[in-house]
């Protein structure tokens, strides 16, 4: 397969996406793969050794969800095959996870594929693409760390590929000009000489999932809390109050006064607009792990 080839293939995955509704789970399983591939030349993955790992990645990574975890790892496990890049060496069904313990099942990338992602530049390019169409850039790192792959290779310009809309940079100045250059969870506003720093624009839908580049569509954000609301660690409710969620947790100090934030008021500057309705549930609905904390 050529370079094209395999691009080509792998962007076609994310045509299973359905009304802005997030779906990495394969994505994850050929990152997991071309994880296993760039550290053992191999990218067979034993169903035994690989559901927890899977299950844990689609859990820290993908949308909330009430299905078992092992279930949830289950699915690209068994799907990815009808995609034609993907071969299991038992033919078990679809989404089952007793078959795949039974019979020891182990997955592997077809042949063509594997040996094309054997070029460490067609195996960047690739993981680049799949974080690229299913991750903001405060995420594909940590995507790729998780994995086996190192993101300072992946995440270079050589790497990206096209995209069919850039981000306009007018829309960052004017986000955090509207939100006064101040984190609006938290109001941090560091400077330094004249630049603001650790303050960024955060987009509320993301941009990888036709977030609009519009005031109502973006927060001022300090980086931590930019980072810990695009996790889906932090959300807003209807009443434009910050959400924590009980599924974050901390040890010190510093990290728990992030509890602090929770039902704390947005408070835009006058003028500025505020978030819409729209926006926040997609957050809610595809991003935030939920529930929130009780009180
Ligand atoms: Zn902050």
């Amino acid at each position: 397969m050529s370079k094209a080839d395999v691009m080509a293939c792998l962007s076609s995955l994310r045509q299973h996406q359905h009304r802005g509704q997030r779906s990495p789970h394969k994505p994850l399983l050929v990152l997991l793969a071309l994880g296993q591939l760039t550290t053992t030349d191999s990218s067979a993955l034993d169903w035994s050794t690989t559901a927890d790992r899977l299950a844990e990645l689609i859990r820290d990574y993908g949308p909330p969800s009430t299905a078992g975890p092992t279930q949830r790892a289950a699915y690209p496990f068994t799907r990815l095959r009808s995609d034609k890049i993907w071969t299991l060496n038992h033919d078990v069904p679809m989404d089952r996870v007793q078959p795949l313990a039974t019979n020891r099942v182990v997955g592997q990338l077809t042949p063509a594929l594997e040996d094309a992602l054997r070029d460490p530049d067609i195996a960047a390019a690739a993981a680049r693409l799949l974080v690229d169409a299913e991750f903001p850039p405060t995420i594909a790192p940590d995507v790729l760390m998780a994995v086996g792959l190192d993101p300072d290779t992946i995440l270079t310009t050589a790497h990206q590929t096209d995209k069919p809309r850039q981000r306009r940079r007018s829309w960052t100045v004017a986000i955090l000009t509207a939100w006064n250059r101040q984190c609006a969870f938290c109001g941090f506003d560091g400077q330094l000489g004249a630049a603001t720093v650790g303050v960024e624009a955060a987009h509320i839908r993301w941009f990888t999932f036709d977030g609009p580049d519009d005031p109502d569509n973006g927060l001022a954000l300090c980086s931590l809390h930019h980072k810990l609301f695009d996790h889906g660690a932090l959300g807003l409710d209807n009443d434009l109050r910050i959400t924590v969620s009980s599924n974050f947790t901390s040890r010190t100090d510093t990290g728990q006064s992030v509890y602090g934030l929770h039902r704390r008021p947005l408070r835009p500057r006058p003028g500025t607009t505020p978030p819409a309705a729209t926006h926040i549930h997609w957050h809610t609905r595809e991003v935030f792990k939920g529930p929130a904390l009780t009180s």
